[in-house]
């Protein structure tokens, strides 16, 4: 019978908190803090405001991304994601939920073309060695690899 779930467990290590400049792009300005700070595997959450929004959907039957935009300002109520290793690199995966001028929430997968209108982000990175990314045939997804 397969496993239900796959762990590594980690220490806490340095918060890292910081604010992204006005007109960076949101997912771009996390990695380049992950970057600049040598952050391989984390936690990431965020709060604040976007001047446009992109968000993806994957579609688990055609295991594709669509990508929606979303040109008008929103807040960013919620901000939620991890940094880990992917071919030799760090790489975000986030979602993120926006909300309109109505109070309506709405979001997806964090992609390229968010532009940060004021952004305050938290990264927890942890300690030990940080976990890959790997094709997943099943879901076509590039999942954390875990060693049995
Ligand atoms: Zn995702």
């Amino acid at each position: 019978m397969p496993r239900e779930s796959s762990t590594e467990t980690y220490l806490g290590g340095e918060i890292h908190i910081g604010r992204l400049r006005h007109g960076a792009d949101l997912l771009e300005g996390i990695l380049t803090l992950c970057n600049e700070k040598a952050i391989h595997m984390g936690t990431i959450q965020a709060i604040g405001a976007v001047s446009s929004a992109r968000v993806a959907y994957y579609d688990q039957v055609e295991k594709k991304y669509s990508e929606l935009s979303f040109p008008g300002h929103y807040e960013i109520l919620s901000l939620t994601g991890n940094v880990s290793m992917k071919d030799g690199s760090p790489v975000c995966h986030a979602h993120i939920v926006l909300g309109d001028d109505a109070g309506r929430a709405f979001g997806g997968h964090l992609v390229k073309g968010c532009t940060v209108f004021a952004c305050e982000v938290v990264i927890t990175a942890v300690i030990g060695t940080p976990l890959s990314r790997g094709f997943d045939e099943t879901t076509g997804l590039p999942l954390w690899e875990f060693v049995q």
